[in-house]
């Protein structure tokens, strides 16, 4: 199942027949209390309850033209966006071989490096493009499988840690490159795409074995396949649930590959990922 937020706090699925508004089905989610319960995003929380009422609002849902409706990040509130660095081998290499551009804090293994975070303020769709935050200086994209939790992942092993994913989506981890931390070089609004759909985990047999590619104006600039990560998809959760607990709706940018270049305002940014689908990301 493919599902989208859409203008104004509309949800929608996605379908070969095209979008249909099923908002309705929203009416399956828990009333909100405040403070909340626990952190995290309420429908990743409880997708399984509005998937399961999805199909008897399905024949009345208005559809619309995918073309037509601003799409927003597919989720809505994450309690963090992970990210995992230089996590493969040709990036690795294209990184060291210019230190000028990628700095030297990019040495050494993903374990040594450890994980980072992105605010999560930083959170865009497809739609509302990249804003860039330092127009005179550097910055990049960088074309990743975005993951999401779908249910609370402490201490969880490798073997388990794919149950505990709710779909997957394409992701922008947009960087400024200079000399501050990774935090506030990837952290600026708009500085993390989502979208354009969450595909529901379901639907992807094998989420290590995806092509992904990022064109920039039509030029083809990254392209990869996702068993080339270096450190794979369980153990990214298995590890990030040792550290930190793991709420519905928090987003893992799985890593980018080689190919990694400059945007600057006025380009568009055309991204695949094969069984999830593909999305242009302005930059602005
Ligand atoms: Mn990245």
């Amino acid at each position: 199942m493919k599902l989208c937020w859409f203008n104004d706090h509309r949800l929608g699925l996605v379908d070969d027949e095209g979008l249909h508004d099923v908002s309705q089905a929203l009416q399956a989610l828990p009333a909100a209390s405040y403070p909340p319960a626990q952190p995290g995003d309420l429908l990743i929380q409880h997708l399984d309850l509005v998937r399961a009422a999805i199909p008897s609002v399905l024949p009345t849902a208005p559809r619309l033209a995918l073309d037509a409706v601003t799409l927003h990040s597919p989720v809505a509130n994450p309690s963090k966006i992970i990210g995992v660095p230089v996590n493969y081998l040709k990036h690795a290499e294209e990184a060291e071989a210019d230190l000028a551009t990628f700095t030297d804090r990019y040495r050494g293994s993903i374990e040594e490096q450890g994980l980072f975070l992105k605010a999560s303020s930083a959170l865009t769709g497809c739609s509302e493009g990249v804003r860039l935050a330092f127009p005179q200086r550097r910055t990049d994209h960088e074309m990743e499988l975005g993951l999401v939790i779908g249910r609370v992942a402490r201490h969880v092993s490798e073997a388990d840690a794919l149950d505990y994913v709710a779909g997957y989506a394409l992701a922008l981890d947009m960087v400024l490159r200079g000399p501050e931390d990774r935090s506030f070089r990837k952290s600026a609004d708009s500085y993390a795409v989502l979208g354009p759909w969450l595909v529901t985990a379901d639907e992807i047999a094998n989420p290590q074995e995806l092509d992904l590619r990022l064109s920039v104006n039509g030029e083809l600039r990254q392209a990869s396949n996702t068993r080339h990560m270096i450190m794979k998809l369980r153990r990214q959760i298995a590890w990030a649930s040792s550290i930190y607990t793991l709420w519905p709706g928090d987003i893992i940018m799985t890593g980018t590959c080689e190919g990694v270049a400059q945007v600057v305002a006025g380009d568009v940014m055309e991204c695949t990922i094969e069984q999830i689908g593909s999305m242009r990301v302005a930059v602005h």
